[in-house]
């Protein structure tokens, strides 16, 4: 379809970033298009129920997180990665490849109990970071509706990941 191939030919991919034999998939210039963009957002949204709220992945979840929502007519909360936010936050600690990430999200200011939350990234590799984001927006009583990323990588498992950790019931879409 027309989406996929659009975003397919405006990806610029980079071998052996950030580390040798990883071949990076930048959608900057995929986000950059205004069809691209447009795309994107239509991809993301594509057979949803009831959302209340889009949590993007910092940080080109950001980016996309911030369409989407004005697409859906609600907010948009930024997962941040940790360090960013002033005190007090929520974490979440997930594995990377060496060492160990985190994600936050404030601790007061905002009640997300019952919120319906779309999860969304640019790229999902292990799903690591995307179970971190799941698992943070659960410890604060939201409830994830879906994921939703624009690409995959192949060969890591993310999607599976994900899904199984989320249960089966809930749309994992990439
Ligand atoms: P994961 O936790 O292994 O699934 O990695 C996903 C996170 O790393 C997302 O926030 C992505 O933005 C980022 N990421 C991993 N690989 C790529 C890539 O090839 N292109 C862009 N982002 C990537």
């Amino acid at each position: 379809e027309h989406a996929r191939a659009l975003i397919d030919e405006k990806t610029r991919r980079v071998p052996d970033f950030p580390e040798k034999g990883i071949i990076f998939q930048d959608l900057s210039p995929v986000l950059a298009d205004g069809d691209g963009l447009a795309s994107v957002v239509d991809g993301l949204i594509y057979g949803l129920g009831d959302v209340d709220l889009v949590g993007g992945i910092d940080a080109r979840g950001f980016l996309i997180g911030g369409a989407v929502a004005l697409r859906l007519g609600v907010g948009v909360l930024a997962i941040r990665k940790a360090g960013k936010l002033p005190p007090p936050t929520h974490r979440r600690e997930y594995e990377l490849e060496y060492g160990t990430a985190s994600l936050e999200l404030p601790a007061d200011g905002m009640d997300l109990v019952g919120k319906r939350v779309l999860v969304v990234d640019d790229v999902l590799a292990t799903g690591g970071t995307a179970i971190a984001a799941v698992d943070l927006l659960t410890d604060v009583g939201a409830e994830v509706v879906a994921v939703a990323t624009i690409m995959e990588l192949d060969g890591l498992g993310g999607h599976e990941r994900v899904a199984k950790h989320l249960g089966g019931d809930i749309p994992v879409t990439c």
